[in-house]
């Protein structure tokens, strides 16, 4: 489904050139929820921008539902961010004078598979507070939010960049449970990066990266969950 062939990223010139993805091969199933881990500055974010069409590899292959993005010119790259990538970040980056419904609502544009926007608000346990701005809220509930953006255009992949880096351990556990049941309610396949370990019970596969490289590749709830999750 989602498919990474030798994958190298290098920035920098000469003295400062390092070498931050080596050579990265990975399949990801529909409907996976799979999760990189490892140390910071391991590269996660770069693969993650890669994976999402926002940073070029230097080399190597990806391929989404058996088509490759090589072969996307810069603006088919757009579009096809537009319908079937949705992305999460650390910061919930709402718009601040629109409502939760409209916040929301601005993530369906030009999507031709929509969610219900009612029933997501429902998911995401925000019906109750949909007609309020974003500082009239939690951040547990603007990350919500901020999931529902992503989300309601039901596009293929979900990639999330640490989602919970500036939340508190207990409303970081809440949201990786929802991204769970966004993932079981939907099935969309989704790339997570996080520090949290709560994540052990919920991942299909987690992927470990370290020096540029894949260490560990686990699939499979039980082995995860008796991991130690050690790099
Ligand atoms: P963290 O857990 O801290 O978020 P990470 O695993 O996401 O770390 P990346 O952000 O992918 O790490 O960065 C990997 C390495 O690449 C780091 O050494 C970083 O300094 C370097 N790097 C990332 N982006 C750039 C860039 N645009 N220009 C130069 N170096 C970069
Ligand atoms: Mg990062």
């Amino acid at each position: 489904f989602l498919e990474l062939k030798n994958i190298k990223k290098s920035f920098g010139d000469g003295d400062s050139h390092v070498e931050v993805l080596k050579d990265i091969s990975l399949q990801v199933q529909k409907g996976e929820f799979c999760v990189l881990l490892g140390p910071s500055g391991s590269g996660k974010s770069t693969l993650l921008n890669i994976i999402g069409g926002i940073d070029n590899a230097d080399s190597g292959e990806i391929s989404i539902m058996g088509e490759s993005m090589s072969n996307l010119k810069e603006k088919q790259l757009t579009n096809y961010r537009r319908k079937h990538l949705g992305y999460v970040f650390q910061m919930y980056n709402l718009i601040p004078n629109l409502t939760v419904r409209e916040n929301i609502e601005v993530g369906a544009y030009l999507s031709d598979k929509p969610l219900n926007v009612d029933e997501l608000l429902k998911v995401l346990g925000l019906y109750e507070h949909q007609e309020k701005i974003p500082n009239q809220l939690s951040g547990g509930q603007q990350q919500r939010c901020s999931i529902g953006r992503a989300i309601v255009k039901n596009p293929d992949i979900l990639l999330c960049d640490e989602p919970t880096g500036a939340l508190d351990y207990s409303t970081s556990k809440e949201i990786l449970k929802l991204i769970e049941t966004v993932n079981n309610t939907y099935n969309n396949t989704i790339v997570m990066v996080t520090h949290n370990d709560a994540i052990k019970n919920m991942a299909d596969r987690v992927v470990l990266l370290r020096d540029g490289k894949i260490r560990k590749n686990y699939l499979n709830e039980e082995k995860i969950a008796a991991m130690d999750l050690e790099w």
